[in-house]
């Protein structure tokens, strides 16, 4: 009989915890992960953070040691790329005329870091941030802690790669289109929290502003250009404003994509053997009645595990509510909820936000929609649960801190 073979194109986070499920559920078939770069699977989040920093070692964010897929019979072709899918013979291509035949195929491509727009981006001193390699060239740019460093756009990526970068003792300088860093995210209350954090610890934070163009000399980036005229001086520049979905393959091949390659809550295509999954993927989401995209590790970790299962014919209904977290200076800050419910929601805030040890609740029509806690810590669960059970809440017994959450959670079902 012949053996099965699942592919996965793309060795991130999720394309690894699929070939993981796969293998840990018993499938005995042959496992490809095509990676197309020259690395076992990583995590990413450390690339703006510990790893900058020059705090972790590099062996700290592999997934996996290459022997652990060895071992398991998960053939990891490094230096891959996919170039196409031909989706009516079941094969990849690789290019050369290089293919690999599949009976399922999981697309785990991500997401690439947006580009500046404009010559200037290829100016030595600019720099995007996505990859181990990329990371590894920033901080060799950052690390002697003496330059002027700018970064465009005051997202989660911009203000941690400022505070990596003020650590060194580097002159940082955020440039941010809102009034108020990360508003369109946890709204302005909680965005001026971070604006302060930032300040206290010697960034500069021009909000308002709106990058054109990136001047340089001899090669090298000297400064940016604001719309008004103005040239804000660099030596390096980073580029932090955000991430486009790897949906080229997808796209070409025909299969629906929209914000990202169209997945139902199992991560089953339009093709009934083609899968998508993580950052790439816009999955319908069955408490939400609508499809979501979500580019955040926690998803590419349990999304991922639960689409190999998928592939394994497992009843999946993915349902999982968002989470993500940062960290910046001694900031750390989790978030779990439905930002699209959280837009008009009431904000209810719980502990010392001058501090910033705090909660803070999305109030909707009585439950609780989304909620985040700032140096908080072993309460995501309890959140998660408020979010989940949409027992009823009164705010003023939620921000009142003598009263314990488990107590606001009595009778709630579980
Ligand atoms: C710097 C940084 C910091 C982050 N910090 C946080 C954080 O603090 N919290 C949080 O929740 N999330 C964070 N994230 C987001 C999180 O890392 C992503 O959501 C996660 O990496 C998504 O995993 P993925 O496997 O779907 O995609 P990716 O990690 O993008 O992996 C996809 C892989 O597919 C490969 N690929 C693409 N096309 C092809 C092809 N044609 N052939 C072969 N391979 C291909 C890519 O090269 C890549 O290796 C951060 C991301 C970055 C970049």
């Amino acid at each position: 009989m012949r053996v099965p073979t699942f592919v996965i194109v793309g060795a991130g986070l999720a394309g690894a915890r699929a070939a993981e499920a796969i293998r840990s559920e018993g499938f005995d078939g042959g496992i490809v992960l095509l990676a197309g770069e020259n690395e076992f699977p990583y995590a990413r989040p450390p690339l703006s953070k510990d790893y900058l920093a020059g705090t972790s070692a590099r062996d700290t964010i592999d997934v996996h040691p290459a022997e652990w897929y060895r071992d398991r019979g998960i053939d990891v072709r490094l230096g891959n790329r996919v170039t196409g899918l031909a989706l009516d013979t079941h094969e990849v291509n690789l290019g050369e005329g290089r293919s690999v035949r599949y009976d399922k195929l999981l697309l785990a491509t991500g997401a690439s870091s947006r580009r500046f727009p404009g010559p200037g981006a290829a100016l030595d001193g600019v720099h995007h941030l996505r990859t181990v390699g990329e990371s590894q060239a920033l901080r060799a740019d950052v690390e002697a802690g003496t330059r002027q460093v700018v970064i465009i756009g005051a997202g989660w990526i911009g203000l941690e790669v400022a505070a990596a970068a003020r650590g060194y003792g580097n002159a940082v300088t955020v440039l941010g289109r809102e009034s108020t860093p990360l508003a369109a995210v946890v709204g302005a209350e909680v965005g001026s929290v971070f604006a302060e954090l930032h300040r206290v610890n010697g960034v500069e934070l021009r909000m308002g502003t709106r990058p054109v163009d990136l001047t340089g000399a001899s090669g090298r980036v000297t400064g940016v250009v604001l719309s008004t005229g103005e040239i804000v001086p660099a030596d390096v520049v980073v580029v932090g404003i955000g991430a486009v979905p790897n949906t080229e393959l997808a796209r070409d091949a025909g299969l629906a994509v929209d914000d990202g390659i169209v997945v139902d809550a199992a991560f089953r295509s339009i093709d009934p053997d083609v899968y998508a999954v993580g950052d790439v993927a816009s999955v319908f989401h069955p408490a939400l009645r609508h499809n979501l995209r979500i580019e955040h590790w926690d998803n590419a970790e349990r999304a991922g595990a639960a689409a190999g299962r998928s592939m394994l014919d497992q009843a999946i209904s993915y349902d999982a509510i968002p989470y993500f977290y940062t960290d910046q200076f001694d900031l750390g800050m989790e978030y779990s909820g439905y930002r699209s419910r959280a837009r008009d929601a009431e904000v209810v805030f719980r502990g010392d936000r001058a501090g910033r040890e705090f909660m803070a609740f999305w109030v909707a029509d009585g439950q609780v929609v989304a909620g985040l806690n700032v140096n908080v810590w072993n309460v995501n669960e309890t959140v998660q649960r408020f979010i989940r059970t949409g027992v009823r809440v009164d705010a003023s017994r939620l921000a009142d801190e003598s009263i314990a959450l488990d107590e606001l959670l009595a009778g709630a079902p579980d």
